[in-house]
């Protein structure tokens, strides 16, 4: 047997991860060293040379993004055999598993997903009818308590709360929330995996089948893993499962999503005969891109130490441009471009990567000016748009009633009389027999309502109940229109004459796209995080044999419906725009983990924005600041740019911020700095320290216009004594930093300050 294309072009490391004996492995290794490749090669000697089947191999990811071009690279190096391979990302996975064993987890059957923004809605409306204060109990600090809580597989009643009655109200919201979530039959990220972990626990006889099913688990960006999704491994492994995950401690960004680096260490601890294997080469970058990564990741302290090597050339150096504002760093970016295309480069291996989404809007515009067409990940979430989830919310209500999430968002919209007060009779009589606002509403219309209202809500009830009937056997797109066009949303749009009224309804036409395609798309494939019809029964995910014969739960093809909106759910704005058409990428570096590009951006690499400005003062934050920042350099292939501003508007404010520590822990003969040709140049003086780059400081340094250095002594009329602290700027714009002793710290323009020096 020619197993050649397996282990061609592949280094000796590599080769050895790959064909490693039925052991487990932990496959740690800097950026760009091949591990994806690694994982994906190793799939291909399970199945084609070990003789597993692929019904045995399930293979984790980490996005959705990740998991489609795993998909393709699976099928090209073994093509129609990767049938039966299960596929997806820990939520993907655990959809599926909880759609077939709801009964088993206590779910009902059409159960759907919360999203984070409806999640956000239903903690509100809780603390409101809990009668807590919202200035007291923030709901975005709620909901990441109750996020972490479920992240660590902890549910209300393992909380200890000792003597805390600030965590004892907590809990107390937890649980109410998770009791309305079961009502509503509503599954939120976090319960997606924790449901998944209750599935192993609870169901011995599902565990050992799947356990017996699954011999082979692999899993990619191992390092980002949180504590429950390795316990979900841990406990599907089960003695005899081998585990083959791929990792770099120095790439572990979601810390503050509750990921745990520390999982990669423990690894080797909690299972025997671990096979390492370190791959140091990397393909991916040039010598000068790679020097640079390297250097600024020698500042974190907490690392388990590689480094990475290519025997590439050193190609371009990367160039770091200085920009004026935030407009002229998008008209920078929008130049080099078009300066790449007429160089024989297209648009799509350019990547423009962001610290933060907000950061995309200008951006946009600029790309829209430049008519450069571009395609955003991530940030504008097209399943996140209101007038998607205005259609999505009917859908829900569709195949379940019971989903007080849709039924908010629904009752009322497009505007049908159904007015605040009514509302809040629905809620209350929810609140006080425990039960969904859907048949709320029913036992209303029964009784103790005005004549009107009563019509309205029984008009809103009858609606989705012909709705229910009149879609029932269509087709997914034509489910679509029927809603689009009978729950009077379409109207309610086409009303709104203005661009961004055209916008929605050019959206719900994509959204009816969606859904056709989504048709085609499960006949198609079998890799996704989702079951498609044909896997369901060429896998038999999975109906299970009891001891006594009979069957513990029957898998049943669900209503496509549900998989749809579920997808809505999981993929949220993963992906956008057209496909086929050749785009610059925009996304933050979160998102874009694990992706190479032959050109990439990053802009607004200033201090306050990137290190964020919490992070300033935690070491530890600060360390994952930079993990970031190293993701984002080892993206790049061929050439990396950077961009800082001087003057940036950010969140309503104008802020000066100064380039970010970041770019000076890059050595300086890896930098090529691009400066403004105008008269605007900023003096950075103080401030600098070891490390740096010496040549940017020099540059950077070279024109000092305030006549002020820092450390000076000054006064002002108004603020009194004072130390300078920085100088930016020349001419009429130089700006100056002063800490004054009883004023706190300022910007001046100098030319206006009238400051004395002491
Ligand atoms: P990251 O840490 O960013 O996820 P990674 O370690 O997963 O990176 P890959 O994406 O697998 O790295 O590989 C980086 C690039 O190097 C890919 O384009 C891959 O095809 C290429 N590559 C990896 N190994 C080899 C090899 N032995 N020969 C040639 N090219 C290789
Ligand atoms: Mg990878």
């Amino acid at each position: 047997m020619d197993i050649s294309y397996i282990l061609n072009d592949l280094n000796d490391a590599q080769r050895e991860a790959i064909t490693a004996e039925n052991t487990h492995a932990l496959i740690l290794a800097g950026a760009g060293s091949g591990k994806t490749r690694v994982l994906v090669h190793r799939i291909a000697w399970l199945t084609q040379v070990m003789g597993f089947s692929p019904y045995n191999v399930l293979a984790v990811t980490f996005t959705n993004k990740a998991s489609s071009e795993m998909r393709g690279r699976i099928e090209s190096l073994i093509g129609q055999q990767a049938g039966g391979l299960t596929m997806g990302t820990f939520h993907g996975i655990a959809y599926r598993l909880l759609r077939q064993h709801h009964q088993e987890v206590g779910l009902p059957q059409s159960f759907q997903i919360l999203d984070s923004d409806d999640q956000k809605r239903v903690i509100k409306r809780l603390l409101k009818a809990m009668e807590l204060d919202e200035n007291q109990w923030p709901h975005k600090q709620i909901q990441a308590f109750i996020n972490g809580e479920k992240e660590e597989g902890r549910r209300p009643h393992h909380i200890d709360i000792g003597h805390n009655p600030f965590v004892g109200k907590m809990v107390q919201v937890y649980q109410a929330y998770e009791e309305q979530c079961q009502r509503s039959g509503l599954v939120d990220f976090a319960e997606l995996l924790l449901r998944a972990h209750e599935l192993w626990l609870k169901n011995p006889q599902v565990l050992a089948h799947y356990q017996a099913r699954y011999k082979h688990i692999l899993v990619d960006e191992f390092q980002d893993t949180n504590s429950l999704q390795y316990a979900w491994l841990r406990v599907l492994a089960g003695g005899s499962g081998k585990l083959f995950v791929v990792g770099d401690d120095d790439q572990s960004i979601y810390g503050w999503r509750g990921a745990k680096v520390e999982n990669i260490r423990q690894f080797e601890e909690d299972f025997a005969n671990v096979k390492l294997v370190r791959l140091e080469q990397n393909y991916r970058s040039t010598g000068t891109i790679l020097k640079a990564a390297n250097a600024l990741i020698a500042h974190n302290t907490t690392r388990m130490g590689k480094q990475l090597w290519s025997d590439g050339e050193d190609g371009e150096l990367i160039k770091v441009y200085e920009a004026f504002n935030e407009y002229d760093e998008a008209r920078y970016v929008c130049g080099q471009v078009e300066a790449w295309c007429e160089q024989g480069g297209s648009r799509n291996e350019a990547a423009v990567l962001y610290r933060s989404n907000a950061q995309s809007r200008v951006m946009e515009q600029a790309l829209m000016q430049a008519q450069i067409p571009y395609r955003v990940y991530g940030g504008l979430r097209f399943y996140d748009r209101a007038e998607i989830k205005d259609i999505l919310s009917y859908l829900r209500l569709l195949i379940n009633r019971d989903d007080d999430a849709a039924f908010e968002r629904a009752y009322n919209h497009p505007p049908r009389g159904i007015g605040q007060k009514t509302a809040e009779s629905i809620r209350e009589v929810a609140k006080h027999n425990q039960i969904p606002l859907w048949q709320a509403a029913e036992q209303l219309v029964e009784q103790g309502l005005t004549a009107r209202a009563k019509t309205s809500i029984a008009n809103f009830l009858g609606l989705i109940e012909s709705l229910t009937e009149a879609t029932l056997g269509l087709a997914l797109e034509d489910q679509m229109l029927k809603v689009v066009s009978r729950s009077g949303l379409q109207a309610h749009f086409e009303k709104d004459s203005s661009e961004q009224g055209k916008g929605r309804l050019e959206n719900i036409d994509e959204l009816i796209n969606a859904a056709g395609q989504f048709k085609q798309m499960q006949s198609q494939t079998t890799a996704e995080g989702l079951p498609t019809e044909s896997q369901v029964i060429t896998d038999g995910v999975d109906a299970i044999a009891q001891q006594d014969g009979t069957l513990l739960h029957t898998p049943q093809y669900d209503n496509p419906l549900a998989d749809f909106l579920a997808q809505a759910a999981l993929e949220a704005g993963e992906k956008q725009a057209d496909e086929w058409e050749s785009a610059v990428q925009l996304m933050t570096i979160h998102a874009a983990k694990g992706l190479e590009f032959p050109l990439v951006f990053m802009i607004g690499v200033e201090e306050g924005l990137f290190p964020s400005q919490r992070s300033h003062d935690d070491p530890a934050s600060l360390e994952e600041e930079r993990r970031l920042a190293y993701v984002g350099v080892t993206r790049a292939e061929k050439q990396l740019m950077i961009t800082f501003a001087n003057h940036r508007r950010l969140h309503g404010t104008e802020i000066y911020p100064q380039p970010s520590r970041f770019i000076k822990e890059i050595p300086s003969d890896c930098v090529d700095l691009v400066r403004l040709s105008g008269s605007v140049r900023p003096t950075v003086a103080g401030g600098y320290n070891t490390g740096m780059n010496a040549s940017l400081q020099a540059a950077l340094d070279a024109e000092n216009e305030t006549g002020f250095s820092a450390g000076e002594a000054v006064f002002h009329q108004k603020f009194g004594d004072g130390t300078v602290v920085d100088t930016e700027g020349s001419g009429d714009h130089a700006r100056i930093n002063v800490n004054f002793k009883n004023a706190g710290s300022k910007w001046l323009v100098t030319a206006y300050a009238n400051l004395q020096k002491k």
